[in-house]
């Protein structure tokens, strides 16, 4: 088996690290990731300017893998698309992230769009990410990720379909166990500070606290908080399924044209005259 790795703390966070020895007992582990943190940077891709890509190696010189000047799913995109192309891998594990991709948080997430980006291009994938802003113990994440790994390996993923993986920051004794969750409403409590550059002038720096506020038992950020492994079925079809019935009763208001193929205009006689060009 071949794994991919990738996050989108940077090619140096320990996250990335840890799950490149856990994920080893699996098969050959390839790494391509962003040379810098690109946390918050969502699906953003780079088209306007180019991309480089640098032998990422350990201390003693030994090859790691590849680190690129891009983001998360320009990583995955290089990986699947140009750099192991002719060999390509059998997974993508993305993480493990430095902090919870819970609720709304996935929308943003740089970690859970590589994972997407691999599920679009084919790939069964994974996000994985801790709920720790100031991680200490990688080990029970780098346990999980493994675990769910091996059985996407085994058993594949519905079409479209990535796992979104959260691992509560505890002690391996205080986890309860592993809920399957959908995606909730929780994120963060966003506040933008305001201070004064040197030359006077304002700037903004967005800031703030990730806030639970789901209570439903079956939600994603209420399970970790509760000291539950999160695992949420992520699609990117973004259709807001509930929705469309609804919607179809706006049709006529919206468009009061008829279609074209009803209003082909029927064929007249030459001799007939349409009123009213005499
Ligand atoms: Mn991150």
């Amino acid at each position: 088996m071949r794994l991919l790795v990738t996050n989108d703390d940077g090619v140096s966070s320990p996250g990335l690290a840890a799950l490149r020895s856990a994920l080893a007992p699996l098969g050959e582990v390839l790494l391509v990731a962003p040379d810098a943190e690109r946390s918050a940077i969502g699906h953003a891709i780079t088209t306007s300017t180019p991309l480089r890509v640098s032998e990422y190696l350990d201390p003693q010189g030994g090859f790691i893998g590849y680190s690129v000047n891009g983001t998360p799913a320009d990583c995955v995109k290089l990986a699947l698309g140009s750099i192991h192309r002719s060999n390509p891998p059998d997974i993508v594990v993305s993480g493990i992230n430095r902090g919870q991709n819970t609720g709304t948080s996935i929308i943003y997430s740089g970690t859970v769009s590589a994972a997407t980006e691999a599920r679009i291009l084919g790939c069964p994938s994974i996000a994985v990410s801790l709920g720790s802003a100031q991680p200490k113990d990688w080990s029970v994440a780098a346990e999980v990720a493994c675990s769910v790994a091996r059985l996407v390996l085994a058993r594949g993923l519905p079409e479209r379909v990535l796992l979104n993986v959260n691992v509560p920051a505890r002690p391996r004794e205080e986890i309860l166990g592993v809920r399957i969750t959908r995606q909730g409403q929780s994120g963060f409590e966003e506040v933008f500070h305001i201070r004064a550059d040197p030359r006077r002038e304002p700037y903004y720096w967005l800031a703030g606290a990730f806030r639970v506020t789901d209570v439903e038992e079956d939600t994603d950020a209420w399970a970790l908080e509760q000291g539950w492994i999160s695992i949420t079925p992520v699609s990117y079809d973004l259709t807001a399924k509930d929705a469309l019935a609804g919607l179809e009763a706006w049709r006529s208001e919206l468009w009061s044209g008829t279609s074209p193929q009803a209003s082909v205009p029927k064929r007249r006689s030459p001799k007939s005259p349409r009123p009213g060009t005499m």
